[in-house]
């Protein structure tokens, strides 16, 4: 894998970046900016070597138009803040401004280009228009960055076909990335430990099956463990649930069982009549939940559980937050999850945009964990075993000669 230094002399040369800035906004509001600490160094880096940076990056998930509430420009305005440098920002992708914007850089200034995902050829299927879109991003440079892990499992414009049109070298954010989770696939010291939560138990699945032949335990709480639940026999209520993955559940817990890995599941659950602030609440079992309510975190006793199953471990893998911790009401479990981790005397990983902001919202000091991973989806991906379309693009042999 190439790095920035391979590229050379850089004064002068115009660098596109792909970050990864893609975080969670309340109105126009950033509620958590880790991703964009996380990308500054590299940025800064770029900068302080006296490139013209320009650096471009997706945010949510906008129709392939513009729309405002998809904008990066106040993501713009806080790396301005971070790096404690001016940042410019191009209204457009790769249109007028973007080329103005570009042709006005100086040796060591930086630009945000707006939200690539405003135009559809960025994750567009058809590789026609998304080659289109590559050509004209990779028009604006003289060389390439890949530094947007969470994006690097994306078969994106951005992602997947710049780095094939450019000379091209990988950020230290995904070098650090990649280091971390090659020793989660290596030989991790044992025992290992893969704490699974978050929504969407379909995700994750494939993770499970890929870990089975690796981990010594699996601990599963979150939204994703009613199809557990489910797939065990017992009602959720108006959790919830992917019925459709149920027998797939079946599968992997039998498959684990074969195995000798442990899973370990809540025994009890928060059942909440919404999952708004004022809700009714009870702590119920796990194979109680009635018929009316919503599992919207894991019980004080799976919380002991848990982190009974966590503490002794010596590497430790989590993704996904145990419970709706984004209401106070439905934190705990995610707060005795990070706390256990806390105390691990070995490797710990926290992978997933909405995990790494919950540690933070819960007031936990980032280094009180080994590592806290930019990339959710990436992360996962990379567990699984499959290849990340964008490290492949990053790692081709057939490098541009620059
Ligand atoms: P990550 O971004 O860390 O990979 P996910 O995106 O998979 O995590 O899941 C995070 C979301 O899961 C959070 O918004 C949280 O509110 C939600 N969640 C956790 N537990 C539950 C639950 N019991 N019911 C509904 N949603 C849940
Ligand atoms: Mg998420």
């Amino acid at each position: 894998m190439k790095t920035i230094d391979d590229l050379g002399d850089l004064r002068g040369k115009r660098v596109l970046v792909r970050s990864d800035l893609n975080v969670p906004l309340d109105g126009g509001t950033i509620t958590d900016d880790g991703r964009i600490r996380a990308s500054a160094p590299t940025i800064s880096d770029l900068s302080d070597r006296g490139a013209r940076v320009i650096v471009c990056a997706h945010l949510g998930r906008p129709k392939g138009a513009p729309d405002p509430a998809y904008s990066l420009a106040p993501v713009a305005d806080r790396m301005a803040e971070v790096l404690g440098r001016p940042v410019q920002f191009a209204t457009d992708t790769v249109g007028d401004a973007a080329q103005a914007a570009v042709a006005a850089l100086g040796d060591g200034d930086v630009v945000v280009l707006e939200n690539l995902r405003f135009d559809p050829g960025e994750t567009s299927k058809d590789d026609a228009e998304r080659s289109a879109f590559a050509d004209r991003l990779a028009a604006l440079a003289d060389a390439y960055v890949g530094d947007g892990f969470g994006a690097l499992h994306r078969k994106h414009a951005s992602v997947y076909d710049v780095p094939a049109r450019l000379p091209h070298a990988v950020g230290g954010l995904v070098r650090k990335e990649i280091e971390v989770l090659e020793r989660l696939t290596g030989d991790p010291d044992r025992p290992y430990v893969v704490v699974l939560g978050g929504s969407k138990v379909s995700d994750k699945l494939g993770v499970i099956d890929n870990l089975l032949g690796r981990v010594d335990r699996l601990v599963i709480g979150g939204g994703m463990v009613f199809t557990f639940l489910k797939a065990q026999g017992h009602e959720v209520g108006k959790s919830l649930l992917e019925q459709d993955q149920v027998d797939a559940v079946r599968s992997s817990v039998e498959q684990a069982a074969a195995k000798g890995v442990e899973i370990v599941l809540p025994v009890d659950i928060v059942a909440a009549t919404s999952l708004d602030a004022d809700a009714d609440i009870d702590v119920v079992a796990a194979d109680a939940i009635p018929a009316d309510r919503i599992g919207a975190d894991i019980g004080p006793r799976s919380a002991e559980l848990f982190a009974g199953k966590i503490r002794d471990a010596r590497t430790v893998f989590w993704n996904g937050p145990m419970g709706v911790f984004e209401q106070e009401a439905f934190a705990d479990g995610t707060r005795a999850v990070a706390e256990a981790l806390t105390e691990v005397d070995g490797l710990t990983v926290v992978g997933g945009g909405d995990s790494a902001a919950a540690v933070r919202q819960l007031g936990f000091a980032e280094d009180r964990f080994g590592h806290i991973s930019t990339g959710g989806g990436a992360s996962l991906e990379f567990l699984e075993g499959k290849t990340l379309p964008g490290l492949t693009a990053l790692t081709d042999s057939t490098d541009t000669k620059g």
